[in-house]
């Protein structure tokens, strides 16, 4: 019997589903990986781990993870802490806005659902915070629902196994990967499929140097019969971090420093940081930055008596979409003199810290905390 082009087609695509799957879970049987939510039916747990997880790596988040377990054992301690508190346990992850939805998050569940998650991927999706990957992510490992997870894992996967070469940033990629992700999964097995996909693209596919020789899926992965396996996924454009310049003022006076909360809608907001001079491009020569900072606060002049203790290299953070640059320039001010009292001192803005509590109680960005290290052992020592 002659079948037509399009129905062998077809069925070749089927059996490579069919194969996928098998041998997928058959792999996750020996190889999967021991995590504490592993298995974990608490949606509220759930949540914790795929919040701490997004945009972040499993070994930096597992630490997160079982810190918030301890300090916030219910959604309804979490919604009862103070938002300061919540991001001083953040503090190091970076992405502080998943801390921010998370408490807002905590807060809804907490006064307006009884402490109860929703139990549908609507009700998921429609929480601050939560995207299509995560929805899927809970609905599946917390509920049994049939929702395909699509991360970057997913996507490297696929693209590779079934030879897919569509841009995967593009809307187009976007449907195709979702619909094959759909049908891969078990509906009897959602969440074991999902954590297979998930656990096989971060040990065993993995972007750099996958692991091919053992890898059971090697018979039919399409990237490896056409050597192109470096090559996929593919993406059609990457985007340029846009570069900030900050010069920080670090202003030490009887013991304490200035800090100042963001309030702004930008980066790092709620945090704590020095006062800050935005630069438009790269300084120059960073001998120019003090006269500037002391310029802005103390547009009258600074105290009398005022030294400049040091200018610090640039220190550079990378952060999702921007590269943060900054300088911290450190002056003494004359214990003698009352800043307060001080004539047209802007720094009203900012409160005082003593300097050895800076890091114990307020959350700061990564840059200064690398600015900052040692420097309240040691003063608090002198
Ligand atoms: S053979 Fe290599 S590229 Fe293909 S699925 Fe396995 S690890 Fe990934």
């Amino acid at each position: 019997m002659n079948y037509p082009a399009e129905a062998i087609s077809e069925k070749a695509e089927a059996a490579a589903r069919a194969y996928f799957q098998k041998n997928l879970l058959d792999w996750h049987a020996g190889h999967s990986r021991p995590m504490p939510w592993k298995g974990e039916r608490d949606p509220y747990k759930v949540w914790l781990s795929e919040i701490i997880l997004q945009q972040t790596r499993v070994e930096q988040g597992l630490p997160y993870f079982e810190k918030f377990v301890a300090a916030y054992p219910t959604v309804e301690r979490l919604a009862a802490a103070p938002l300061d508190a919540v991001l001083k346990l953040w503090e190091g992850l970076g992405y502080y806005s998943r801390a921010r939805n998370m408490h807002a998050t905590a807060l809804h569940i907490a006064t307006e659902r009884g402490g109860r998650f929703p139990d549908t991927y609507a009700g998921l999706r429609a929480l601050k915070g939560v995207g299509d990957y995560t929805a899927a992510a809970i609905a599946s490992f917390a509920f049994d629902l049939p929702y395909a997870v699509l991360d970057g894992n997913v996507y490297r996967v696929l693209a590779r196994f079934f030879g897919i070469d569509t841009p995967t940033d593009t809307p187009a990629a976007r449907k195709q990967f979702a619909g094959l992700a759909q049908q891969l999964l078990d509906p009897a097995r959602s969440g074991a499929c999902n954590q297979a996909i998930m656990d096989f693209g971060a040990t065993q596919c993995t972007p750099q140097q996958p692991a091919c020789v053992p890898c059971p899926l090697r018979p039919h992965c399409a990237a490896f019969h056409s050597n192109r396996v470096p090559l996929l996924p593919r993406r059609s454009k990457t985007p340029e971090k846009r570069q900030r310049f900050f010069a920080y003022a670090v202003f030490y006076h009887r013991g304490m420093v200035w800090v100042g909360q963001r309030h702004d809608k930008d980066i790092w907001q709620n945090l704590y940081e020095f006062p800050r001079l935005d630069l438009p491009e790269a300084p120059a020569d960073t001998a120019s930055l003090p006269p500037l900072l002391l310029a802005k606060f103390f547009p009258a002049g600074p105290p009398e008596g005022t030294v400049l203790r040091g200018i610090s290299n640039t220190y550079r953070q990378t952060l999702s979409h921007r590269i943060v640059n900054a300088v911290f320039c450190e002056f003494d001010l004359p214990d003698s003199i009352e800043v307060a009292d001080f004539q047209e001192n802007k720094l009203e803005m900012f409160r005082q810290i003593e300097q050895f509590k800076l890091k114990k109680i307020l959350a700061i960005p990564r840059i200064i905390d690398w600015f900052w290290r040692g420097k309240d052992v040691t003063l608090k020592l002198n």
